[in-house]
């Protein structure tokens, strides 16, 4: 045998088999699902290489997956003849976990069961729960490479070595624990088999057996299928442990001929917003696999959507570029967008707590779809969708939709008010609400950064404009009580005092409660847009806002009546505070240290005010002598819990 080299795991991998060899005891069979999955992905992708590359060596017979026991030895070999590994694939793929695996794991085994190691893109190292050794040999199908024997006790570190494989595929050799031994049994094998893989395209052999019936469960009807059926290739194919929200299943004829059975899972994948995120969609062209992650068949705001799509009209032998670039290609994902809309649609309508799970799940990610899509038609599907938190509900858990919205606003508001901030709390208690409240209008509030694009691309619904209640001019109506008044140039004094803070002051009808609110100019850049570039560090040129005061507040009519009388010492900090509060309302801080000299200069007038005239006292200089000892007195000192006299002496308790 040629010689070998020892490489030390990462830290990340460490970790997980560190969690793998010591927390977890219960549900170990599941090392055999993740191995097997293992074994059916290596297979798929051997399909579409072999499609792709000419000089891709052909596999010993057809693709199969054999499980071999070996009592005497007490090993198990899982075999394939899929695409294998070459040397620098298996120091990558077993030595290194690439993405955050093990954090997103370990978070997930805290509350949930590990039987969701398969998610995390870290299943091969389930192996460790039963073998206390694992050898992995290797032979890659791709020419000039000699394969790898790679092994591992579980510890820090693992070897390579030169591979002794002759025909393409992979045997993983698990050398058990002595506490695994019941899976030296072939029936508890099969049995494991049954229950978890039974969807697995490929024949799976346990000894001399075969232990399942390959079956294209999407050719079948569907009214013949199980719900169980159905979740369990969903499992298959997804590597998630949790059942589906919802799945849908049909066949098409025209303009292309095809089947597809979609799914929409539960809860997000960890890795949803990760450009290298796992896409499970796998493109059959008449049964044939020919991408194993064929993501170009779904727009990028459904990307979680889970599933198989099998079409008469591609085909065989194309490349994965070709095939992207294929007219078919745009027909199937227009269908496929459009059929996942409608169905998303009629869940909504007909099972309100499943969609709320969806929703909860992806509506971040549905909502983008808002600014990017294409057509109207589909853009009309997913404003149907959209679900908002509204000043209707007193929490944070609001599933208002736009249609909902419109039905109960009063016959004369002609648009759908919406406010977008950086979080509940300042959205549900924003200043901007006030004359809403006291009119009785409904406002959608939102704190999600991609409504900041979701609301103004939406433009209209139903007719009805979609407005910000934080910009311009508001507008609702005429109120029956005579709204009470203060000097006409004060709005313009308080602007030459905050100069270069605001770009104008003017008095609100939007206040009841407040002194003051910011307002964002009617067409820049809005100040949560603002907020979120620079948190991107993009800062943008800083947008002068408006100023708006109420000319019913007490603040603002004492500082009328001060700025009347001349009295600019006092009347400026009250100005300025006036801006303070609007930004602290809207959970900023711009100036800390001012806003604190301008609260001090106000304490100290109001405790003139109030008769008390507290002069601040210079601190002692330091200096180098020693204290002074206490003045001697009768009474007892107290120095740190002991009691003494005044002579020094400890008193008995
Ligand atoms: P995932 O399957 O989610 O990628 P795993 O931890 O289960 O994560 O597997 C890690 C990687 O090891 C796989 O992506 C693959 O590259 C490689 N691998 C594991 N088993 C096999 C196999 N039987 N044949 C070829 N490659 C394999
Ligand atoms: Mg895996």
């Amino acid at each position: 045998m040629s010689e070998s080299k020892t490489l030390p795991f990462n830290a990340e991998v460490r970790q997980l088999l560190d969690l793998v060899i010591h927390s977890l005891y219960s549900e170990r069979e599941v090392f055999l699902r993740e191995l097997i999955s293992n074994a059916s992905d290596a297979l798929d992708k051997a399909r579409v290489v072999g499609l792709q590359e000419q000089d891709f060596a052909a596999a010993a017979g057809e693709p199969r997956i054999d499980i071999r026991v070996d009592s005497v030895n007490r090993t198990i070999t899982l075999s394939d003849n899929g695409v294998g590994l070459t040397q620098e694939e298996a120091i990558d793929a077993l030595g290194t976990i690439a993405r955050s695996g093990t954090k997103a794991f370990a978070e997930a085994i805290k509350d949930q069961s590990h039987n969701l190691i398969g998610q995390f893109g870290v299943g091969f190292y389930a192996a460790f729960m039963v073998a206390e050794r694992v050898e992995v040999r290797s032979q890659s199908g791709r020419p000039d490479n000699a394969g790898v024997i790679w092994t591992c006790d579980g510890t820090t570190e693992y070897t390579i070595a030169e591979g002794e494989r002759s025909d393409r595929g992979t045997d993983v050799i698990l050398h058990l624990r002595e506490d695994a031994e019941e899976f030296l049994d072939e029936a508890r094998l099969k049995d494991i088999v049954k229950r978890y893989s039974e969807f697995v395209g490929y024949p799976i052999f346990v000894g001399e057996e075969q232990a399942n019936e390959p079956q294209a469960l999407w050719t079948r009807t569907p009214s013949e299928i199980e719900e169980e059926e159905y979740n369990t290739f969903y499992g298959q194919i997804s590597g998630d442990f949790m059942p589906p929200a919802t799945h849908l299943h049909w066949s098409a004829d025209a303009p292309i001929q095809y089947k597809a059975l979609l799914y929409v899972p539960s809860a997000a994948p960890h890795d949803m917003n990760h450009p290298d995120g796992r896409r499970d969609i796998k493109l059959y062209a008449r049964r044939v696999l020919i991408d194993d992650a064929a993501s170009f068949l779904m727009p990028d705001y459904l990307r979680f959507v889970r599933g198989v799509v099998d079409t008469e009209d591609l085909q065989l032998n194309v490349s994965r570029e070709l095939v992207q670039q294929t007219a078919t290609v745009d027909k199937l994902r227009s269908q496929l967008t459009s059929k996942v809309l409608r169905h998303l649609q009629s869940v909504a309508k007909k099972d309100t707590e499943t969609y709320t799970g969806i929703w909860e799940a992806f509506g971040g990610v549905i909502k983008e779809g808002l600014h990017n899509v294409s057509s109207s038609k589909d853009k009309e599907r997913l404003t149907s969708l959209v679900r908002f938190n509204s000043t209707r509900s007193d929490d944070d858990k609001g599933q208002v939709s736009l249609a909902q919205y419109v039905e109960a606003m009063p016959e004369d508001q002609d648009s759908i008010y919406y406010l977008v901030g950086s979080d509940y709390a300042s959205v549900s208690r924003s200043p901007h609400l006030e004359a809403f409240k006291r009119k009785g209008i409904e406002v959608l509030l939102s704190w999600d950064t991609v409504d900041e694009w979701a609301f103004p691309s939406m433009e209209t619904f139903q007719d009805k404009k979609l407005v910000s209640i934080s910009r311009g001019e508001v507008d609702l109506g005429e109120d029956d009580t005579p709204s009470p008044t203060v000097s006409e140039d004060l709005a313009g004094w308080i602007g030459t005092v905050l100069a270069g803070e605001v770009s104008s002051v003017r008095t609100s009808n939007r206040l009841t409660n407040s002194a003051s609110v910011l307002v964002d100019d009617q067409f820049g850049v809005s100040n949560n847009m603002q907020r979120i570039m620079r948190q991107l560090n993009q800062a943008l040129p800083a947008a002068q806002r408006i100023l708006e005061i109420n000319p019913g507040h007490a603040l603002v009519r004492t500082l009328d009546q001060l700025h009347k009388d001349g009295r600019k010492d006092e009347a400026q900090p009250l100005a300025w505070l006036l801006l303070d509060q609007a930004r602290l309302l809207e959970g900023e801080v711009r100036d800390p240290v001012g806003l604190v000299e301008r609260l001090q200069t106000l304490s100290t007038l109001a405790a003139q005010a109030l008769g008390v005239n507290a002069q601040s006292a210079p601190h002692p200089e330091p200096t180098d002598e020693p204290a002074a000892a206490p003045e001697a007195t009768d009474a007892p000192v107290v120095i740190e819990g002991e009691v003494l006299d005044a002579s020094g002496e400890q008193l008995s308790e």
